[in-house]
């Protein structure tokens, strides 16, 4: 029987997505979201920062189409060789990020423990790109600023903001490519202009939403 403070921490957060099925794996590297959006029988996985066999249990019957990469940071992309060799889904990153997988340095894994190294991505996403899964139609936007390669992803009014916009707060801009103006300004002119009553899954933390990030994010707040 497990323990009820292991339970906590590897329970998955289930989110009413409407149509769709949103897990939540909370408990990766750094306290890294990995999120599994699933539809008719299909899903995808945005960030592999859990082991594999919790991911692969998460999405249960459905089908896991793609890994997507929301940045090439560590704490996001630790399981996505494990994720693909087991499932044969199709691992998915910015081209700004590409070189990110299989350098160390860039990924972060070097500087934090073990010096790693991860497989070319099967192929590159960018701005305004849009993938099928189970009938619904995510949408790639390009959200440099945290890194060169971030990306969000919208599918309908669910937003998935990996380390580009957190809960009250921004992702950081002082490693490898970050440049806090561009964060700002991604954020500005591609997130907050999204439905107020879109909801955002960052990479770390509670969910939000667009509505609540424009009045109480000291970052980007829009008076
Ligand atoms: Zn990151
Ligand atoms: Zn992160």
């Amino acid at each position: 029987m497990k323990d009820r403070l292991h339970f906590f921490w590897t329970a998955a957060k289930i989110f009413d997505g409407g149509n769709m099925e949103i897990k939540c794996l909370p408990y990766g590297m750094f306290g890294s979201n990995s999120y599994i959006i699933g539809n008719q029988g299909e899903c995808a996985v945005v960030d592999a920062g859990v082991g594999s066999g919790d991911i692969m249990d998460a999405a249960g019957e459905k089908k896991i189409k793609y890994i997507i990469l929301t940045h090439g940071h560590i704490d996001h992309i630790c399981c996505a060789d494990e994720l693909k060799e087991k499932t044969g889904a199709k691992v998915l990153i910015h081209e700004g990020d590409a070189g990110f997988l299989a350098d160390s340095m860039k990924n972060g894994s070097a500087l934090f423990g073990a010096a790693r190294s991860f497989k070319a991505a099967d192929d590159f996403l960018k701005d305004g790109d849009t993938l099928e899964v189970g009938g619904m139609q995510l949408q790639i936007i390009h959200t440099p600023g945290h890194s060169p390669g971030c990306i969000c992803i919208r599918v309908d009014k669910q937003l998935f903001t990996g380390d580009t916009l957190f809960r009250m707060s921004i992702g950081r801009t002082d490693l490898e490519g970050g440049n806090h103006r561009e964060i700002i300004d991604s954020i500005q002119s591609k997130l907050l202009v999204l439905a107020e009553e879109t909801v955002v899954y960052p990479g770390h933390g509670e969910s939000s939403t667009i509505g609540f990030e424009k009045k109480h994010n000291p970052f980007v707040r829009i008076r």
